[in-house]
């Protein structure tokens, strides 16, 4: 973390868990759990359908309510589908956009994440932007060249403006729900390549401001030591998210 020039934010990724009752329920326990977070902002990406409970429940507090995806057309034909102004309409202020799940389950690719970036920023939403490697693209030592190759298509024709309401979350796809945790070594250096490729993009100033979380497995265990690198300015979080003490203790070590 680097407080003096960007944000620390804890996200939560409930993925599929929760309904609407339990959402109400758990935001509750989150809400009594964090108290008052200091230095980072707090933010929990849940189900479409939890949203409007959710948004409810975290009222008064610093909690942020975040959607897990949305299409990026502004409407039509699309059935089943959720828009971002819809999101925007509920209350929604952050979205996750290219989660390795959507990209491996539902076919979302680098262009589809670029168009979503531009229909989220278009509505008022921030996206949480998701890039990682897959452990064959890790032993194959192009972990640094798939990333700035997501970076740069998701980026694309986004201005230096815009760019100033997006995160970045390096996620390493075998580190997802696996138990498996990037070291804080291996973390630091991926978030700091990140860094590297927005201040080729858009210069130094912009690179320095961007906040670039780490995802994979983050716990109340390994929280403290990957968020002292100096590059990672947060977490996004998947299973540690569901338990409210759990969390309070990953916003905790944020707070250090
Ligand atoms: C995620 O879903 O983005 C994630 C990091 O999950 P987990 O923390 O469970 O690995």
């Amino acid at each position: 973390m680097n407080r003096r020039y960007r944000k620390t934010i804890i996200a939560g990724n409930w993925k599929m868990n929760k309904t609407p009752a339990e959402a109400k329920t758990l935001i509750a326990d989150i809400k009594t759990a964090v108290g008052k977070q200091k230095w980072c902002d707090v933010v929990l990406c849940v189900p479409f359908v939890d949203i409007a409970n959710a948004v409810k429940a975290a009222k008064d507090s610093r909690i942020a309510i975040g959607a897990e995806n949305m299409h990026f057309e502004k409407s039509g034909a699309f059935t089943g589908e959720i828009s971002a102004d819809m999101l925007k309409e509920l209350g929604v202020k952050y979205v996750i956009i290219g989660h390795s799940e959507r990209r491996q389950y539902f076919a979302e690719t680098d262009n589809t994440v670029n168009l979503k970036i531009k229909a989220a920023l278009e509505a008022g939403l921030r996206p949480i932007v998701c890039v990682g490697e897959t452990l064959e693209q890790r032993e194959a030592g192009i972990t640094e060249e798939h990333i700035a190759m997501q970076i740069k298509l998701a980026l694309a024709g986004i201005t230096a403006e815009q760019l100033r309401k997006i995160v970045i979350a390096y996620e390493p796809i075998w580190a997802i729900g696996t138990g498996k945790t990037a070291t804080s070594e291996q973390a630091q250096e991926v978030c700091a390549h990140i860094r590297t490729v927005i201040r080729n993009l858009y210069g130094a100033r912009l690179a320095r401001a961007i906040t670039v979380q780490y995802g994979g497995s983050m716990n109340a265990k390994n929280a403290a030591e990957l968020l002292a690198q100096p590059d990672v300015d947060g977490g996004l979080i998947g299973g540690a998210s569901l338990k409210a003490g759990d969390f309070a203790l990953i916003v905790e070590a944020a707070n250090q």
